[in-house]
């Protein structure tokens, strides 16, 4: 029987709170992502302890978009 590893997803959130973010790793289960993408998931804070609330959807595109933005930037330098 063949196995693959699906990659976690690695999602940063900001705490409300102390406005740093902080990681948390996505469970790599589809059922997971399609229960939780259209509502608000949460999550307990690694930076002050308490639960937020998040969507993961977009939480999700914003770091989508921060990546591209970091590869125009790199491309800029080249
Ligand atoms: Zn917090």
């Amino acid at each position: 029987m063949e196995t693959r590893k699906r990659a976690n997803l690695h999602v940063h959130l900001p705490c409300p709170t102390t406005t740093e973010s902080f990681e948390f790793v996505i469970p790599s289960d589809p059922d997971w992502l399609a229960e939780h993408w259209n509502r608000k998931t949460k999550v307990r804070c690694r930076e002050c302890g308490s639960a937020h609330a998040y969507s993961f959807r977009d939480a999700l595109l914003t770091q989508m978009l921060s990546f591209e933005e970091r590869i125009i930037e790199i491309a800029d330098t080249l």
